[in-house]
């Protein structure tokens, strides 16, 4: 998912694209990671306007619940990312940085085999560490 394809979205949902709004798929779509409330604040700080806690946090549910974002809990806090949407994958994220890196493959091929007489509604993969460069920071 882009800024465009987002803002799109917003739209077609009946959603209207403030200035604010629109920062904040900016700011998602550019660090192309996982990131916490708490580093929007810090940046819109620095950058834009600052915006209060509650409106960061609506609005971060409301594009994740749109599927524009997706989630994950990273040591007890929410983080959240551009949804990829792009070919099935998973992620290595790290818990340093809470950047990403592309896997390609998915195991459920053989977690197929493993449960042939259950019915799979869907799955969950992550991958955590350190990333190259946070191990040499
Ligand atoms: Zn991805
Ligand atoms: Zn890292
Ligand atoms: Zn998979």
């Amino acid at each position: 998912m882009d800024v465009k394809q987002a803002i799109q979205l917003l739209q077609n949902e009946g959603y209207k694209v403030t200035k604010p709004r629109e920062n904040m798929l900016y700011y998602f779509e550019e660090e192309d990671g996982y990131r916490t409330a708490k580093d929007f604040m810090l940046f819109t700080e620095e950058n834009y306007e600052s915006m209060s806690f509650d409106t960061v946090y609506r609005n971060l549910h409301l594009y994740h619940s749109l599927g524009i974002l997706e989630s994950t809990d990273l040591d007890g806090e929410k983080h959240f990312r551009m949804n990829c949407m792009t070919d099935h994958h998973h992620h290595f994220i790290c818990k340093d940085c809470g950047n990403t890196k592309k896997i390609p493959i998915c195991p459920m091929g053989e977690i197929e085999e493993m449960l042939t007489d259950y019915d799979i509604e869907g799955h969950k993969l992550e991958v955590y560490g350190v990333c190259p460069l946070c191990q040499s920071a």
